[in-house]
């Protein structure tokens, strides 16, 4: 066991604020585990939900764990040490049950890597009576369970917070493991191997909460270390009330929920005392019927909000004071396809004039700086389509120069470009994945396009990686070892 990992975990504890370190006696322990790194998995909401949640819960001691950073990889190899949790520097296989969170599907091949690490067989049926019950959930799962159903015992579908009245006590009862297992056979929204996952039965459908005031989503540990870390982050809302056809939101988390604005201003007034900037999470924040209200209870305190994701077509002068308020000089658009005829075909409901006008506005405001996501590679796409993006980027910066104030002039353009990757259960399921070789010669041309365009960037994303994404969240029941091949 090496002490310098040890040392490590608990230096990284003192640096939190909100971590719960229980006492273990005659409590069911959950070692809750985010297949990435530490910087990561501590951006994720679900992880803090999870952990209060669990926590709350006087018959329940839960400790997170995370994939080490590369260093700490070596220094568990030389040392043959195994992954502890962050909270009592304990060993995985020493709780009774493992809780994995995955929301993104290149994160599954992590998972191998780690059960190896906490000397655990990978496979479930390979772990015995003495090991912890695995229980996997999160985006990428109830997208596609598939791929982590020969790892987890079990696999929930859905929101965690809709299990609450029968998973909760099942881990509380301390039942022995086949026990466990036989309530978890009877679980809707769970699939176990026992039920037969080829194909899914079709009665197992993930599970949603209908209401998101009574339940707090919000920032529950502060850590610098983390991605996001220096902001306190509240979940406005769920879903999408949109629904573009290559887009999992709206499967993954059904019907759109958002919270009142008292809900919201409660987790303000929770985060305040710890962190000045909010980050509100949601699809559509700016949409929020309550929008102006909450922005400004949040400027009220002396605190200032970063929204997840903005659309363009719901900006107006109203909307972009307030993000220019909170100290906004730089905001991100999904536009997805460069031309109107290819998001027509997206359903994405986005004009060429509506995003140029909403740029204006934003300029105005004081923006001087614009991100646009682009994805390439979609179905029905021309050389013509590709063509589209650099000029509409091209009118994006003129727009956002032109309108910007005399002494506002600086203005920049960054374009992130995406592979599409199809997803399962989306009306673009099933459609095909351009390819290494198409992708590859799409972005060469895109880069082409854009040439040497003043005040505009591109970055692209790895051709490669959405490969993996695309195999494994489509993929069966050995998707994850055919990834790793
Ligand atoms: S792409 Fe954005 S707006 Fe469209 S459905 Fe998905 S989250 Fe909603």
């Amino acid at each position: 066991m090496s002490w310098k990992l040890k040392k490590g975990l608990k230096a990284l504890l003192a640096r939190e604020h909100g971590a719960v370190v229980k006492d273990w006696g005659g409590k069911a322990s959950v070692a809750l585990l985010y297949p990435n790194t530490y910087r990561i998995g501590m951006g994720n909401l679900a992880v803090h939900s999870l952990y209060r949640m669990l926590n709350s819960r006087p018959g329940i001691v839960c400790e997170r764990a995370f994939l080490p950073d590369k260093r700490d990889i070596a220094e568990h190899a030389r040392s043959d040490t195994p992954i502890l949790s962050i909270e009592s520097q304990r060993p995985l296989s020493e709780f009774d049950w493992i809780a994995i969170s995955v929301s993104f599907e290149n994160d599954y091949l992590n998972i191998p890597g780690i059960f190896e690490m906490c000397r655990m067989p990978i496979h479930a049926e390979g772990r015995g009576s003495e090991m912890p019950i695995v229980i996997a959930g999160g985006a990428a799962p109830t997208l596609n369970p598939l791929p982590l159903s020969l790892i987890a015992d079990a696999v929930v579908m859905g929101e965690m917070e809709a299990y609450v009245s029968d998973l909760i006590p099942l881990i509380e009862s301390q039942y022995a493991r086949q026990d466990v297992f036989a309530a978890l056979d009877e679980m809707n929204g769970v699939l176990r191997r026992s039920a037969g996952f080829t194909p899914l039965p079709a009665a197992l459908r993930p599970r949603h909460v209908a209401d998101l005031d009574p339940i707090k989503t919000q920032t529950s540990i502060y850590a610098r270390d983390a991605e996001f870390g220096d902001m306190h982050l509240i979940e406005v809302e769920r879903g999408c009330p949109r629904r573009c056809l290559f887009c999992a939101t709206p499967v993954i988390y059904g019907a759109h929920r958002r919270r009142s604005a008292a809900a919201v201003i409660a987790m303000v007034e929770d985060g305040i005392a710890q962190r000045r900037r909010m980050g509100l999470i949601g699809a559509d924040i700016l949409s929020h019927p309550k929008f102006a209200e909450i922005a400004e209870a949040i400027h009220s305190r002396g605190a200032t909000f970063s929204p997840s994701s903005v659309r363009a077509d719901a900006i107006d002068e109203e909307r972009a004071r307030l993000l220019a308020a909170s100290g906004h000089k730089s905001v991100a658009l999904g536009v997805e396809a460069g031309s109107e005829r290819l998001r027509k075909t997206l359903a994405k409901g986005l004009s060429d004039d509506r995003l140029l006008s909403s740029i204006a506005t934003l300029a105005r405001a004081g923006v001087t700086r614009l991100r646009l996501y682009f994805m390439i590679g979609l179905p029905d796409e021309t050389d013509g389509d590709i063509a589209s993006i650099a000029a509409l980027a091209s009118r994006a910066r003129d727009e956002l120069r032109a309108a910007a104030p005399r002494s506002n002039r600086a203005t920049s353009v960054d374009l992130t470009v995406t592979p599409f990757v199809p997803k399962p259960s989306t009306p673009f399921a099933g459609k095909p994945f351009a390819g290494e070789a198409e992708l590859k010669r799409k972005v060469k041309e895109l880069r082409r396009a854009i040439g040497k365009s003043k005040g505009i960037s591109a970055r692209f994303d790895s051709i490669k990686d959405a490969r993996i994404e695309w195999r494994l969240a489509n993929g069966g029941a050995d998707a994850i070892e055919r990834a790793l091949e």
